[in-house]
């Protein structure tokens, strides 16, 4: 019987995708990228932004974001936050290469930009590396995009080695506080280009005040937080309200 079957209830099992961890890659001290592979890739229906819903052991069921997935050769990378305070991010330490796991999705979370937009801009943190790379990877050639990613300075080696250009903003103090001060110190392009925000959701609230402040229409902010420093249904609390488009 395969682990899947093992471990997931009937219903889950009839939907979820089995995957193996193939390559497991260390890129700074809280960052590591993960390859996973499964014979069922090629029939994913798939868009840059798009989530996964990751078996991380012991029932738990956690949302990833793939960087890069490749139908034709079947695996997908996922790049991981390990923030050391979880079952995810346990399990993602613990990872060797020849883990067995199985998924739901990928299903519709960030919006990717369907008409055309002179600039683009995207602020996140640790967690949301994996998304930006997914955007920028689907951008037309032509389109700007600023990229910037607050994390701890041990870890900005770790960008250096992703086929993207991200700028490292080095957090300092309370979380997203550094990275609000560099949305300030920015230049906003003119025209009606969009800006993503995604990673801490009270950070992702200030950054959207902000932006607001400044004149740009809500429908320039594509919005998805991916967690909170005050817990999980602070996250949701804010989705619902705040954070609500
Ligand atoms: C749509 C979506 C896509 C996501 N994609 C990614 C991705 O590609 N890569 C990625 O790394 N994360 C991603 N996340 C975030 C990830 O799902 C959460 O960080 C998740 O809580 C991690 O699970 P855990 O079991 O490690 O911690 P949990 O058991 O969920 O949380 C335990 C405690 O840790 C805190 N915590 C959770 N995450 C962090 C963090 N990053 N830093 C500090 N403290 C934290 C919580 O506030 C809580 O107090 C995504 C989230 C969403 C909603």
């Amino acid at each position: 019987m395969s682990m899947l079957k093992r471990i997931a209830g009937k219903a889950t099992a009839k939907i979820a995708k089995q995957a193996n961890v193939t390559h497991v890659e260390r890129l700074s001290k809280h960052i590591l990228r993960v390859r996973i592979e499964g014979e069922q890739f090629d029939q994913l229906a798939w868009s840059p932004g798009d989530k996964i819903k990751l078996h991380v052991g012991d029932g738990n069921m956690r949302s990833y974001t793939p960087a890069q997935f490749n139908p034709t050769e079947k695996w997908m990378d996922l790049i991981f936050h390990l923030h050391g305070n979880g079952p995810a991010s346990e399990w993602a330490s613990s990872l060797k290469g020849g883990e067995e796991t199985y998924f739901m999705g990928p299903a519709k979370s960030m919006a990717s930009i369907t008409t055309h937009r002179p600039w683009t801009m995207f602020f996140g943190d640790e967690t949301t590396i994996g998304l930006a790379q997914a955007l920028k990877d689907a951008l037309p050639t032509d389109v700007e995009m600023h990229i910037a990613i607050e994390l701890e300075a041990e870890d900005q080696d770790a960008l250096k080695q992703l086929p993207i250009s991200i700028q490292p903003i080095i957090r300092e103090g309370i979380h997203g506080t550094t990275l609000l001060q560099h949305a300030k110190q920015l230049t906003i392009p003119e025209g009606d280009g969009a800006i993503w925000l995604s990673g801490e959701a009270n950070t992702v609230l200030s950054l959207r005040t902000f932006f607001l402040s400044q004149g740009l229409e809500r429908s320039q902010l594509l919005i998805k937080p991916y967690w909170s420093i005050k817990g999980k249904a602070d996250r949701k609390q804010l989705e619902r309200t705040q954070l609500k488009n």
